[in-house]
């Protein structure tokens, strides 16, 4: 199996690293749509959020604590941001490896719905 972001975790491919724990990393999208865009990934391979179990239960949870840690970081919980998690084709999924989408730092509003 060939994916970007299994190859970014292990390192085998580079991601610009904002956080790592045991559970999840998060790293800088490499084609921002916003000024910060950052994408939070559970280091286990789950392809979208139709494959999440209630093993994952503590993961995804973690996922949100994580995100707004990450806004506090970046210095946009005021502010505010978009967490966005796309889910097959019809969105737009590109990558098969479930991930939040962390999207701030100018005006979204008027974007649509997400
Ligand atoms: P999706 O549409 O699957 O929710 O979004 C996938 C995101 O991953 C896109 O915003 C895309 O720019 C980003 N992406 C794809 N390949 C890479 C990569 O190799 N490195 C990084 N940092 N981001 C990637
Ligand atoms: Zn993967």
């Amino acid at each position: 199996m060939d994916c970007t972001f299994c190859n970014i975790i292990s390192g085998k491919i580079p991601g610009d690293m904002i956080y790592q724990d045991r559970d999840l990393v998060a790293f800088r999208d490499i084609n921002p749509a916003t000024r910060v865009h950052i994408l939070i990934v559970p280091r286990k391979h789950i392809e979208s959020v139709n494959d999440v179990s209630a093993s994952d239960q503590t993961v995804l949870g973690k996922l949100i604590i994580t995100a707004k840690k990450i806004a506090e970081h970046m210095g946009i919980t005021d502010s505010g941001y978009k967490l966005v998690i796309n889910t097959g084709k019809d969105a737009g999924q590109m990558v098969l490896h479930l991930h939040v989408h962390l999207l701030g730092g100018e005006d979204m509003k008027g974007g649509g719905l997400c």
